[in-house]
């Protein structure tokens, strides 16, 4: 039988996620098998565990990585936090902004969506709007909404929520370790993420944080979440000093955060919130000089995902199709209303170097080139570098 694995080439991931991983994170995925409760392994665990409110940056004791992908976190949060007939408002700007309500509303909860227009942030003004409407349990928010690359501010929202009772919930799925997430310093009550975005980890885990506030909201919780498995009691006196056994932990993938979030440590977060930055200010200057336009307002962009619109009379799948078999790049297509018509480029984690833009951003010119829109490539890379400079020390 052909051995499909064999022959996959590396490949430059800078679409919406999952991005480049590290070879040393592959290589911890090698690590010998050892039991899920062999003592070693519980060290690995709790090391992860103090990695992990460092990235999150927070003393939150509850935090801790959960089996399943980004919309795992999402899940979990939604099933801990919210109960049948809750009032919960969430922010509808976005395709993940969707998905947290579409689960909210399995969930038996009343559904407040608070819409904006893709591509702009949710306003504070609006949903204190919402806040005014009756008791509320929970303001749901995408801090970096993958789908438009808007970066939505989070401590004015943790502001109304308070005032109103209620608690702030982040996706920060696309902004830990690329953007600072800051969850104590901004009062976010609950975070989750993922590990194949800006921490460049393959994808399978969802770390989450909740704080003593929204701790004691899952103690205080009359009946069971109708999720055994994401039921953030059982996992936490995992996770905890009992190591009351739940499910078996994912090993190797935790062996794969844990080396990722030493990455991230090492850098340090401020340098690498920097990088991210300057990557991201580079890519955008590089695109404009293309004279192509780039869709969020600069100042509400996150430095983790650019979406760029198509020039007029361009194929979005085609180009896409070659930047991946002739250059070896992957970006996304747009989703929802932008599908076609908008370009999704990431710059997360190991993705987001100053050779990855030069590169992409050569080949995006090769590609409209070859379809009828030849652009300045030249120019293109000049305006990078410019942008970039500080980077090359
Ligand atoms: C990717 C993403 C998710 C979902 O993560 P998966 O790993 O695909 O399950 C949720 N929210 C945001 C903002 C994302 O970018």
């Amino acid at each position: 039988m052909e051995n499909l694995l064999e022959a996959l080439p590396e490949t430059l991931l800078m679409g919406p996620g999952p991005s480049s991983v590290h070879p040393s994170t592959l290589r911890a995925m090698a690590a010998p098998e050892i039991g899920h409760l062999d003592p070693r392994f519980l060290r690995i665990m709790d090391q992860t565990l103090d990695l992990l409110r460092q990235v999150f940056q927070t003393q939150n004791q509850l935090t801790l990585p959960l089996s399943g992908t980004g919309s795992a976190g999402m899940e979990a949060a939604v099933v801990n936090f919210v109960r049948p007939g809750d009032r919960v408002v969430v922010g509808l700007n976005g395709y993940f902004g969707q998905r947290l309500a579409e689960m909210a509303r399995r969930q038996g909860a009343e559904v407040v969506g608070v819409e904006t227009e893709w591509g702009r942030p949710v306003e504070t003004a609006d949903l204190r709007k919402a806040l005014a409407g009756g008791p509320t349990r929970l303001v749901a928010l995408v801090h970096a909404e993958t789908s438009t690359g808007v970066l939505q501010p989070l401590e004015e929202a943790a502001d109304a929520a308070h005032r109103a009772g209620a608690m702030l919930l982040a996706d920060a799925v696309t902004s830990l370790g690329g953007v600072p997430v800051a969850v104590d310093a901004r009062g976010v009550d609950i975070a989750y993420a993922g590990t194949q975005k800006c921490l460049s980890c393959p994808p399978g885990l969802a770390p989450l944080t909740c704080n003593d506030r929204a701790r004691q909201a899952v103690e205080d919780r009359a009946g069971d979440p109708p999720s055994w498995y994401l039921d953030l009691k059982l996992v936490a006196r995992y996770w905890g000093e009992e190591r009351f056994y739940h499910h078996t932990a994912p090993i190797n993938m935790i062996y794969a955060l844990n080396q990722a979030l030493r990455l991230v440590v090492e850098e340090g977060l401020e340098a690498r919130f920097e990088r991210h930055r300057q990557v991201a200010r580079g890519l955008w200057a590089g695109l404009e000089a293309m004279e192509l336009r780039l869709v969020v307002p600069e100042d509400q962009r996150t430095p983790s995902l650019t979406t760029v619109w198509i020039p007029e009379g361009i194929d979005d799948a085609a180009v896409r199709r070659r930047l991946l078999a002739v250059h070896g790049i992957e970006i996304g297509g747009a989703l929802g209303p932008w599908k076609g018509r908008a370009w999704r480029i990431g710059t997360m984690g190991e993705s987001a170097r100053p050779q990855n833009v030069y590169r992409f951003l050569a080949a995006l010119g090769e590609c409209l080139g070859r379809f009828g829109h030849p652009v300045g490539v030249r120019e293109a890379l000049a305006a990078a570098r410019e942008a970039m400079a500080a980077l090359e020390g």
